[in-house]
C-alpha cells in the first residue's frame, strides 16, 4: 500500500490581526447563543427530557453555555436499539462511501472552525490556541481514518492451485462512545468517526461537562446527510445511563477515554455475560497518566524548563499526557529548580475569552476542590517551590487553581503517585540516569514520558528502558499529532491502542477468512 501523504490541519495563527479579529467576532456571536437548549437525538428524532444538564462556563460560572436534555436509561436503550436497527444497512454501504461521509464531517468542522473553537473556549475553559488545536485534531482524525479505511478496504489473497483464500474485515456492530471533557471535540470526533468509517453504528455519550460542543458535532454529522440512526446523540449522567450503555447485550464495542477508575469499571462491566449476550465486547480504553520528564545533567536547561512548563501547565495540566513529575539529576537540581520557579512565576491566570491568557481555570468546582486537596497533601509531604495565587477577582468568577510546583518530592509521596489532573508538578531528585529511569518507571501508568539530554547514550537507554506509550526526546510530552505521533499508553493508562495511528481501526473490525476449494 502507498504511504499516506498525510498533512495535518494547520493551526490558526492568532498573531495575524485578521485571525484575531475573526476569533473575537466568533466568540461574540457564540456568547450570544449561550443558554440555548439541545435535545437528545435518536434515529434523527429529537427527544426532550425534564432533567437537564446545565453546562456552565468554567471561567465565568454565571454563563450557562447551554441546557441539554439528560437521557434516562430508557432513552439510552432506545438509542442502542436505533443503532442496532441501522447497522444492517450502514454496514452494507461501501467503505469508500462511508469514508466520503467522514470527509464531509471534516468539511463541516472546517467551515465552522472558529465557531467550534469558541464553544470549546466557553464550555471547556481552553485558552485560544488549545481550543483551535482541538478543532484541528478533530479534522485530522476524520481525514486520517477515512484514508486508512480506504487503504484497508481490499481482501488479502493467498491462493494456491485448487484453493482460493480471502482475508478481509467486517464491522463489529454497535459502538458506544464515552468521551472526556478535556478534548471535547477531538476525542469525541476521533472515536466516533473511527467507528462509523469501519461500518459500525454509534451511540455517542459525551462527558457531562461538555455536552454542548458534542451537540454541535451532532449537527455537523447530520448536515452531511448521513442516514438517521448511524450516530445517535445521548448526553446524560454517567452514573445514570453508563451501566445500561456498557452492559447491554446489543452493544459490541465500548470506546472510552477518561479516568482510570471509570475505565476499569467499564472494562469489568463490559465483560459480564448473561444468557442474553451472544458476543464478547471489545473495549477500547484510554485512561490516565502520571507522566515524567527526566532532566539529564547535560540538558539544555532553557529548552527543558520551557518544555516542562508547557507539558505540566498547558490547559492547566488537564491532559492525560501532561507532565506531573519531573525527575532531575542531582548535579543540576538546584539550578533547574530556580529556573523553573522563575518561569512558573511569569504564568498568568485569566479568563479564556481573552487572547493573551495562557492559563485558564480548571473544568469545574469538583475538580478545583480535588486539586486543592492535593495542594494540602503536597505541603505536608514535601516542599512548595512555587505556587501562583489566584487573584480575588478571578476567584469570584470561576474555578481557578494557580500552577504549583513541589520540590524534594519522594517517589512514594502521594503527589508523585496519584493522578491529580491539574496544574501541580512534583520535582524529584535522582542520583544518576539509572535512578532517574527507575523513578520514572515507578508508577502504575505508562502513557507519555520525556527526556531532555544531550547524551546519545542516555537517549538510547531511554528508548529501550523508559516504559511509556509515547516517549518524547528533547521536546514537550503533550500535543501528539494524528499520524505523526499515534497516541496512547498501556499498563493502567490504557488497553494499548493508538488513536491516530495505523492500528486503531482494527479495534472496530473483525477479520474474516474465506476459503474456497476450486
Ligand atoms: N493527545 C493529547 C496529547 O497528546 C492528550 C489526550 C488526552 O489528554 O486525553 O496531549
Amino acid at each position: 500500500a502507498p504511504v499516506l501523504p498525510f498533512i495535518n490541519e494547520p493551526l490558526t495563527d492568532f498573531g495575524q490581526t485578521e485571525n484575531q479579529e475573526a476569533m473575537q467576532a466568533a466568540l461574540k456571536s457564540v456568547r450570544e447563543e449561550c443558554g440555548l437548549e439541545y435535545p437528545i437525538v435518536i434515529s434523527g428524532k429529537a427527544y426532550e427530557t425534564r432533567q437537564m444538564l446545565n453546562s456552565r462556563c468554567p471561567f465565568d460560572r454565571e454563563i450557562i453555555v447551554g441546557r441539554v436534555s439528560s437521557a434516562t436509561p430508557d432513552l439510552a436503550n432506545e438509542a442502542i436499539d436505533a443503532a442496532r436497527r441501522t447497522f444492517s444497512t450502514w454496514s452494507a454501504i461501501d467503505a469508500d462511501h462511508r469514508a466520503e461521509y467522514v470527509e464531509l464531517i471534516a468539511r463541516g468542522l472546517q467551515e465552522r472552525r472558529l465557531e467550534l473553537a469558541s464553544w470549546i473556549i466557553y464550555e471547556s475553559g481552553k485558552p485560544w490556541i488549545d481550543a483551535d488545536a482541538d478543532v484541528a485534531e478533530a479534522i485530522d482524525f476524520c481525514h486520517y481514518y477515512a484514508e486508512s479505511m480506504r487503504q484497508m478496504d481490499h481482501s488479502l489473497e493467498a491462493d494456491l492451485p485448487g484453493e482460493e483464500n480471502e482475508y478481509f474485515y467486517r464491522p463489529r456492530g454497535v459502538a458506544v462512545i464515552i468521551s472526556p471533557w478535556n478534548f471535547p471535540l477531538a476525542i469525541l470526533t476521533g472515536m466516533t468517526v473511527a467507528a462509523i468509517v469501519t461500518g459500525n453504528t454509534v451511540v455517542m455519550k459525551p462527558a457531562e461537562q461538555s455536552p454542548v460542543i458534542a451537540a454541535k458535532l451532532m449537527e455537523i454529522i447530520r448536515a452531511t446527510g448521513i442516514p438517521d440512526g448511524v450516530v445517535n446523540y445521548v448526553p446524560g449522567i454517567g452514573e445514570e445511563i453508563g451501566p445500561d450503555l456498557v452492559s447491554s447485550p446489543d452493544v459490541d464495542i465500548v470506546a472510552f477515554t477518561g479516568s482510570r477508575e471509570v475505565g476499569l469499571e467499564i472494562n469489568q462491566k463490559a465483560a459480564e455475560s448473561t444468557p442474553a449476550h451472544n458476543s464478547v465486547k471489545r473495549v477500547v480504553a484510554e485512561m490516565g497518566g502520571k507522566n515524567a520528564i527526566i532532566i539529564d545533567d547535560d540538558a539544555d536547561l532553557d529548552e527543558a524548563v520551557h518544555g516542562v512548563v508547557e507539558s505540566a501547565f498547558g490547559y492547566s495540566g488537564q491532559k492525560c499526557s501532561a507532565c506531573s513529575r519531573v525527575i532531575v539529576l542531582q548535579p543540576i537540581y538546584e539550578e533547574f529548580c530556580s529556573r523553573l520557579k522563575a518561569a512558573v512565576e511569569t504564568l498568568q491566570l485569566g479568563p479564556c475569552d481573552n487572547p493573551g491568557t495562557k492559563i485558564g481555570p480548571v473544568i469545574d468546582q469538583d475538580a478545583q476542590e480535588k486539586i486543592e486537596h492535593y495542594l494540602e497533601i503536597g505541603q505536608e509531604e514535601s516542599e512548595l517551590l512555587v505556587g501562583i495565587e489566584v487573584p480575588n477577582k478571578l476567584k469570584k468568577m470561576g474555578c481557578y487553581v494557580g500552577p504549583h510546583v513541589f520540590c524534594n518530592v519522594s517517589t512514594s509521596d502521594r503527589i508523585a503517585r496519584e493522578e491529580i489532573f491539574g496544574p501541580v508538578l512534583a520535582v524529584i531528585q535522582a542520583r544518576d540516569f539509572s535512578e532517574a529511569i527507575r523513578f520514572a518507571n515507578d508508577t502504575d501508568f505508562a502513557l507519555t514520558g520525556g527526556v531532555y539530554s544531550r547524551s546519545p547514550v542516555n537517549l538510547k537507554r531511554a528508548r529501550t528502558e523508559f516504559r511509556v506509550g509515547n516517549l518524547y526526546l528533547n521536546r514537550p510530552c503533550t500535543g501528539a499529532l494524528v499520524f505523526r505521533q499515534p497516541f496512547g499508553g498501556y499498563r493502567m493508562s490504557g488497553i494499548g491502542t493508538k488513536a491516530g495511528g495505523p492500528d486503531y481501526l482494527h479495534e472496530f473490525l473483525i477479520p474474516i477468512n474465506i476459503t474456497e476449494n476450486t
